[in-house]
């Protein structure tokens, strides 16, 4: 049976209603394009529930970027890093002529293996990067005592962490240099494109906030409030253009409104997931532990090896089906850029190749109904038992 394109269930889409379309208009109509009032009520909200600053920017890549650059990350550095991330973790460590060094999987959480950062650790690392997979938390106290005690900087990836708790804290207050979120499309808060980063120490934020916008000493909003004339700026710095739209942190404030009612549809098609795909021969995703949240930006399986089916025909099926899946991720020491610069094989990082191979993403966002659901659980079941 082959389902026409039209009720193709995707794998992921953004919760979009009414009121942030109207948002987006009376961002508009207030002649606010850029950033703004609603940009600075964004960082307002996200400061005050994580404490530290909160600087608003255009992509969780450029709030890395921005960060690793405030912390003194340059040339001849090394950070280390997953593997098994988005390319964009590692990318702008290249972006500032330092290196990755990646450090391998736990194989039950996907998340960075805390006993394998000590020995990756040079005289040139200058940061760890943990990146907490799906939106389940790293294991903060071990990499932040490593870090401490070899006095490294740590920048949180928390591209799928909000909301995420690590022992009953939020993803983002914890003691880490800077923390950094993702509100692109298919994000837990999306505007499309835009992130934020949250930085513990004022210097780092208001090297973040400066070098976002071309290395001004104030930026647009400042620049119209304040006593000083518009023009009278100085440059300090070669900076970037990583600056948060208006129009897009209006879709932002009415997103994080929102947040609580989407993150419980969110933890609600998990736990069904887990309740009607118990016994098939699949890993689930590990839950938080007890008293923590999982945010829930990706349920992930892993088809065991008596499954019957590979992976990859796994996904074609689900797709004959009229199903949309994914892969989170193949890892980063398996794409050519990567391998090539850093001379690395397939087995540099086995648990995170073995994972690449055997992940499926399902989907899972709030705007997905029962039905919807009710359809790919079926689907599974077929093509499974
Ligand atoms: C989505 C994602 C990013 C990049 O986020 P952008 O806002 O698109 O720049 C970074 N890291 C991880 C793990 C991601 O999933």
């Amino acid at each position: 049976m082959v389902t026409s394109i039209n009720s193709f269930l995707h794998f992921a889409l953004p919760d979009i209603g009414e009121a942030e379309i109207s948002a987006v208009v009376e961002s508009l109509r207030s002649g606010w394009m850029t950033t703004g009032p609603s940009s600075k009520q964004l960082e307002t909200i996200f400061a005050d529930r994580f404490g530290g600053e909160a600087v608003g920017v255009n992509s969780c890549t450029a709030g890395m970027h921005l960060a690793l650059e405030a912390l003194g990350v340059g040339p001849g550095d090394e950070v280390i890093t997953t593997p098994y991330t988005f390319t964009a973790t590692a990318e702008v460590v290249r972006y500032l002529g330092a290196d990755p060094v990646f450090v391998d999987i736990d194989t039950e959480t996907f998340n960075i293996d805390p006993r394998l950062i000590e020995k990756a650790i040079t005289k040139k690392t200058k940061a760890i990067m943990p990146v907490h997979f799906g939106g389940l938390a790293c294991d903060m106290d071990a990499i932040l005592r490593i870090a401490r005690s070899h006095g490294l900087k740590v920048v949180e990836d928390a591209a799928h962490a909000l909301p995420t708790t690590y022992k009953g804290r939020d993803v983002g207050s914890l003691e880490s240099d800077a923390t950094v979120f993702s509100f692109y499309a298919t994000k837990t808060l999306a505007t499309g494109e835009g992130g934020m980063v949250v930085a513990r120490d004022s210097e780092v934020a208001g090297r973040c906030r400066t070098m976002r916008l071309h290395g001004m000493d104030r930026d647009a909003f400042n620049r119209y409030r304040s006593t000083r004339p518009a023009w009278q700026y100085d440059i300090i710095a070669p900076g970037f253009k990583y600056n948060m739209p208006d129009i897009l942190a209006s879709i932002g404030l009415v997103q994080y409104s929102r947040l609580g009612e989407m993150h419980a549809k969110r933890s609600q098609l998990a736990e069904r997931y887990n309740r009607e795909l118990f016994g098939l021969p699949i890993q689930f995703p590990p839950q938080a532990p007890l008293g923590d949240i999982h945010a829930w930006h990706l349920y992930e399986i892993r088809l065991k090896d008596d499954a019957g089916i590979s992976r990859d025909a796994f996904i074609d099926q689900m797709s004959e089906r009229g199903i949309g899946t994914s892969v989170h991720f193949i890892s980063l020491h398996l794409m050519s850029y990567w391998s090539k610069t850093y001379g690395l094989t397939p087995d540099s990082y086995p648990n995170a190749a073995l994972a690449s191979g055997a992940a499926v993403s399902l989907p899972i966002y709030s705007k997905m109904t029962d039905d919807d659901q009710t359809r790919i659980i079926e689907a599974i079941h077929s093509i499974l038992s």
